[in-house]
């Protein structure tokens, strides 16, 4: 030990000159003449990954426009994946630090997601141009599944393993790989309808998806008949959704649960609670109890 410190000192004495010229990589301390750092004699356990969940979005914006607005602006992403037909993911911002994707968000009892999360960005133009106004006149307060632009096939296979490879790196659960609109539900629908969460579930074995025995249980009218306000919120709250505790589907909760419905159900989304909605967020309750670790 004595020798290697030795030698430390030296090599870190020799180097000083050139100290100004060269830099230290960040997630590397440098040793200087008092202190050696010693990462070896001692390890906690209580420890785990900074990154907890995976964020996926679209970008209503074209190839070009995309790229302008993700590298030279205050918004970015970890990675981009236009809509071109190559084998291509841009990173755009190194893991390790933050991408400003994620913006006022919650899930799972943490907030400020762009500390714990990847965000990835989909080049998509996200609702038709013909329908952009739609909700302007007041007759719908929510858009259609019809109203959201299609993804590209390979955008999806290359995004579903871009997220296979993410989330078993770092051990992410399955209800942690989730769109903008679950962690900002009043700010953002992306990635909307056409996102096939379901696909992703079957096909690639990313993020959740309920059983459909377990949905057709909770089917019974009698038990959302019987359900309260409050008993459904609360529900949403065990699943990870941040919403409010009115005693009512006010607006606020309302886009909670348009929110749900573009990722579980996404062919009816109507910002109405309703049986088949409670249903299938029960089923999910029951396969995805509990929560990751809140340390
Ligand atoms: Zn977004």
């Amino acid at each position: 030990m004595a020798k290697n410190f030795t030698a430390l000192a030296l090599a870190t004495f020799l180097s000083l000159p050139l100290i100004g010229c060269i830099t230290t990589p960040k997630a590397q301390m440098a040793t200087t003449e008092s202190f050696v750092i010693d990462s070896e004699t001692y390890q906690s356990t209580g420890k785990s990954e900074r990154i907890k969940t995976i964020v996926l979005h679209y970008t209503v914006s074209d190839n070009a426009r995309s790229i302008k607005l993700l590298t030279r602006g205050k918004v970015s992403a970890h990675y981009l994946v236009m809509d071109k037909n190559d084998n291509k993911i841009y990173s755009l911002v190194p893991e390790s630090e933050r991408a400003w994707h994620a913006g006022d968000s919650g899930f799972a009892g943490r907030t400020i997601l762009n500390d714990t999360s990847i965000g990835i960005e989909i080049v998509n133009a996200g609702i038709k141009p013909e329908y952009r106004n739609a909700l302007n006149n007041g007759a719908l307060d929510y858009h259609p599944y019809e109203h959201y632009v299609a993804f590209d096939e390979l955008q999806i296979k290359k995004v579903a393993e871009l997220v296979q490879d993410i989330a078993a790196r770092y051990d992410i659960p399955p209800k942690n790989i989730i769109g903008h609109a679950d962690i900002a539900p009043s700010r953002k629908i992306d990635p909307g309808a056409k996102f096939p969460w379901q696909r992703l579930y079957n096909e690639y074995g990313i993020g959740a998806w309920y059983d459909e025995f377990d949905k057709q249980f909770f089917m019974h009218p009698d038990a959302f008949a019987a359900a309260t306000i409050p008993e459904i919120k609360q529900a949403f709250r065990d699943y990870g959704y941040q919403i409010n505790d009115t005693d009512a589907w006010d607006k606020a909760s309302r886009d909670v649960v348009y929110a749900f419905q573009l990722h579980f159900r996404p062919e009816q989304p109507t910002g109405n609670m309703d049986r088949e909605t409670y249903a299938i967020l029960q089923a999910l309750n029951k396969k995805y109890a509990g929560r990751d670790d809140f340390y």
